[in-house]
Order: C-alpha cells, then structure tokens, then sequence
C-alpha cells in the first residue's frame, strides 16, 4: 500500500521511501500510527524514529520513542541493528531538550528513559519504545 501515491499523499511525512524494507506488522499498536492508521501526537520524528506523547501520562512530560521499524524489543533491535537503538537514545535526548528536562550539555533537571522487556515488566506492546519521562521527582526504586 506504501507504493500508491494516494496512500503517501495522505499519509505525508510519516510513509518510509519507496522500496526500503519495512517490517511492518498490520496488528501492532505502533506500527499502525508509524502508518498514520491511527492518531499519535507527535513531538519529533526523523527517518527511522518516531517520538509521541503517552496516551497515559504517568509525569507531566511522558513520550514514547520508537523505531518506525518494527521490533519487538530492545534486545532484538541490538541484535540486528545497534545504530538505530542509538537513535532513539539521541532521539530522546532531543525530545528532553525539547520538553526543558535538560539544557544542552547539561543534566538538570533531568529525565528517566526506560524500556519493558516482558510480562514482569509491564510490557503490553510488543513493539520496543522507550518511556521519557519528566517534570516530576521520580521515586527509586520503581513500583
Ligand atoms: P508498555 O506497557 O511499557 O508496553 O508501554 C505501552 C505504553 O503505550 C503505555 O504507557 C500506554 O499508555 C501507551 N499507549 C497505548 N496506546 C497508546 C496510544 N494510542 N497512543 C499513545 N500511547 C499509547
Ligand atoms: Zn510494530
């Protein structure tokens, strides 16, 4: 469908260029609103990289950064391509400095960037995304 004119004209910027490979999975969460199928607030996106507001807040800043690819989690992304976990690592970076949870070159006041891996964790998309979250004092340990 990423082919069809029609499809990139509507779904604009967020349609990956023609002919690269995409591992698109039709009933994942984020891969639909990589697609544009469904609404993401969007803070910051590059090529590969996608950056959202939580539909759940849990701090007053609380964005989502995921690889436009899909991946089920951080430990298989490392696997196959290590540079794009780099990328959400800058791509977070950019959405705290953004947000005003760090100035450049500076650590304050700060922000938590974590990622679940599994059931234990709290996992509930199977699609990898960190958690950036800020503008509160964050308890440790975490619940
Ligand atoms: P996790 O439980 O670590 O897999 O995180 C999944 C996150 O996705 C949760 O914090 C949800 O609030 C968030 N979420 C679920 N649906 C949406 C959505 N449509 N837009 C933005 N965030 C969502
Ligand atoms: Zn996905």
């Amino acid at each position: 469908m990423w082919s069809d004119p029609r499809t990139r004209a509507r779904l604009g910027r967020l349609v990956p260029p023609v002919g690269r490979r995409v591992d698109a999975v039709s009933d994942c969460l984020f891969c639909r609103m990589v697609a544009g199928e469904i609404p993401a607030d969007v803070v910051h996106q590059t090529d590969r990289v996608l950056a959202f507001r939580d539909i759940n807040p849990q701090a007053p800043t609380h964005v989502l950064v995921i690889p436009k690819e899909h991946h089920a989690t951080a430990a298989a992304l490392v696997a196959v391509d290590p540079g794009l976990l780099g990328e959400l690592v800058a791509g977070a970076q950019t959405v705290a400095l953004q947000e005003g949870l760090v100035t450049d070159g500076g650590t304050e006041p700060g922000y938590r960037l974590v990622t679940n891996t599994g059931p234990q964790a709290g996992q509930s998309v199977h699609h990898v995304h960190f958690h950036l979250l800020g503008g509160r004092n964050l308890g440790w340990p975490p619940g």
